[in-house]
C-alpha cells in the first residue's frame, strides 16, 4: 500500500477513542455516495462499514434522484441536514463542517467515480472508491496523482480481498509454501445475463452503456476482481494480457463474455474466464493457484474453505477460523470455525483496516501498517490499465499487449 497521510491540522477531525489495549473503539464518521434503495452494493457497504462500530454513517447522497436520496437517508434515521440530493451539495456542506467525515465511499456507476472521488480527495477527505477505479487509463493516472497530492487515502473496493481465506492464500505465498508460482486459473462466470429481459433493468442497463460503464462490462465488473485477486495473492502485477471479448447475446453494446490469458511478473501463467451468460452458474468466482510445492483452490460461494494440496501429499481442507491458519487470516476471522461468515464480513475487514489507517493518522499513533490489506489507488489504477488493455487486445484480434 502506498499512500501518504498529510498533516491534518485544521481539518477539524473528531477525536477517535482507543480502549486500554490501544484498539480503536469508535467514532469515525462516514459518508456514502450512491448505494441507495435497490442498489446492488449499497447494503453490503452499510453493513460492512458499521459492523465494528468504527465507522458511523453520518451523511450521504445516495441516489441519482434527489427525492429518492432524501427519502432513503430519512429511512436510515440520519440527520436530515446531512442527507443530500446531490454529491456536490454534500461535498460543499460537509467541507464546511467542523465534525468532518473521516471517510467517503463512492458506490455509483463506474463513469462517475473519477469526478466524485477526485473532488472529495481534493477537499481533504479519505476515499474508498468502488471498482473499477475509473473507466480510462488517463483518469486512473490522474486520480492516482490527485490522491498522492492530497495526502489522503484512496482505497479501492476489491472486496473479496477481505475474506480470511484469500488472505490465507496470500500468507502462504509470502511464506514460500507454494514454492515457485507457475499457474493461475480463475473464473468469474455467472448466468445473470442469460435472460435478455435483464437488460431493461436500470441496475443492469447502465453496465452495457459505454458512456456509464467504460470500455467493458463483464471484464471490468467481474473479471477485474479475479485479476486483482491474482495480483493480491501473488504480489505480482500483470505484465502481458490477451483477451477475447464476445457476446453470447447478440446486439449488446459491451461484452457479456470474455476469455483472458495473462502473464504476471516473473512469468506466472494466467487463465481467466469471465461470463454473464453461463446459465446455471450463480456467483461463479473461483481461484486456483499452482506452484512447484503445492496447489490452492478457493471458491467465493464456499469462502470458508481453502483446498490445499502439498506436493506428494493428500489434498486437505483448511477451514476459516482454524488455529492453524496464518496470522493475517486469523486477524480477518470474526466468528468461531464452522459458523459461516460471508461477504459482509469481508467488506468489514476492508473497513476495519481503513479505520486503523485513518485513526493512526489522526492520533499520530503508528499502528502496524503491515496488517492493513485494503487495496490502494495504485492497485485500482493497475486494474484499469489491465481492463483497457484487454479491451484493446480483443479489438485487435486477441493480440498480446504489454502493460507498463
Ligand atoms: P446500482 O445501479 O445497483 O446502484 C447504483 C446506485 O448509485 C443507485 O442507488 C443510484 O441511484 C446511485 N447513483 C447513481 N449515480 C449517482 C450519483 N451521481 N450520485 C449519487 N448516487 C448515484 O449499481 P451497483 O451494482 O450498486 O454498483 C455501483 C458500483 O459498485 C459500481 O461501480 C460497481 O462496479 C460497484 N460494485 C462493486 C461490487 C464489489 O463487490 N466490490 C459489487 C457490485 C457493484
Amino acid at each position: 500500500m502506498r499512500f501518504l497521510l498529510a498533516d491534518n491540522a485544521g481539518c477539524g477531525y473528531r477525536s477517535v477513542l482507543r480502549n486500554p489495549l490501544g484498539e480503536l473503539m469508535t467514532g469515525l464518521s462516514w459518508g456514502l455516495v450512491g448505494g441507495g434503495e435497490g442498489s446492488q452494493i449499497g447494503f453490503t457497504h452499510r453493513a460492512g462499514a458499521e459492523l465494528d462500530r468504527k465507522f458511523r454513517l453520518a451523511a450521504g447522497a445516495f441516489d441519482i434522484q434527489p427525492t429518492r436520496s432524501r427519502a432513503f437517508g430519512a429511512g436510515l434515521g440520519l440527520n436530515p441536514k446531512r442527507v443530500y440530493g446531490d454529491w456536490r451539495e454534500m461535498l460543499a456542506a460537509e467541507t464546511r463542517r467542523q465534525d468532518r467525515l473521516d471517510l467517503v465511499t463512492v458506490a455509483t456507476p463506474n463513469a462517475s467515480h473519477f469526478e466524485i472521488a477526485s473532488a472529495f480527495l481534493n477537499a481533504g477527505f479519505h476515499v474508498l472508491c468502488e471498482k473499477p477505479l475509473t473507466t480510462t487509463r488517463e483518469t486512473a493516472r490522474q486520480l492516482s496523482e490527485i490522491a498522492a497530492a492530497s495526502g489522503r487515502i484512496c482505497a479501492v473496493n476489491f472486496g473479496y480481498t477481505g475474506y480470511p481465506m484469500v488472505r490465507q492464500m496470500r500468507g502462504m505465498v509470502q511464506r514460500g509454501e507454494l514454492g515457485d508460482l507457475r499457474l493461475i486459473k480463475s473464473e468469474f462466470a455467472a448466468g445473470f445475463l442469460a435472460d435478455t429481459e435483464i437488460d431493461k433493468n436500470p441496475r443492469v442497463g447502465w453496465r452495457f452503456d459505454p458512456e456509464k460503464a467504460g470500455v467493458s462490462f463483464v471484464m471490468a465488473d467481474m473479471g477485474s476482481h479475479a485479476l486483482h485477486m491474482a495480483t493480491f495473492v501473488t504480489g505480482r502485477n500483470v505484465s502481458r494480457i490477451c483477451a477475447d471479448f464476445a457476446n453470447g447475446v447478440a446486439g449488446r453494446r459491451l461484452e457479456d463474455d470474455a476469455w483472458v490469458a495473462f502473464r504476471l511478473q516473473g512469468g506466472i501463467i494466467g487463465r481467466l474466464w469471465v461470463s454473464g451468460v453461463a446459465l446455471g452458474r450463480t456467483h461463479g468466482l473461483t481461484f486456483q493457484l499452482f506452484g512447484s510445492k503445492g496447489g490452492l483452490s478457493w471458491k467465493q460461494e464456499h469462502p470458508e474453505q481453502l483446498q490445499w494440496t502439498p506436493l506428494g501429499e493428500a489434498t486437505r481442507i483448511l477451514e476459516r477460523g482454524s488455529p492453524h491458519l496464518h496470522a493475517e487470516a486469523q486477524r480477518a476471522n470474526r466468528i468461531t470455525e464452522g459458523h459461516p461468515e460471508g461477504m459482509v464480513l469481508a467488506f468489514a475487514n476492508i473497513y476495519r483496516d481503513l479505520a486503523e489507517a485513518i485513526a493512526s493518522d489522526q492520533l499520530e499513533h503508528s499502528t502496524d501498517s503491515a496488517n492493513w490489506a485494503f487495496p490502494d489507488v495504485e492497485e485500482g489504477r493497475h486494474m484499469v490499465d489491465a481492463v483497457c488493455a484487454a479491451a484493446e487486445s480483443s479489438a485487435e484480434g486477441c493480440r498480446w499487449l504489454r502493460l507498463s
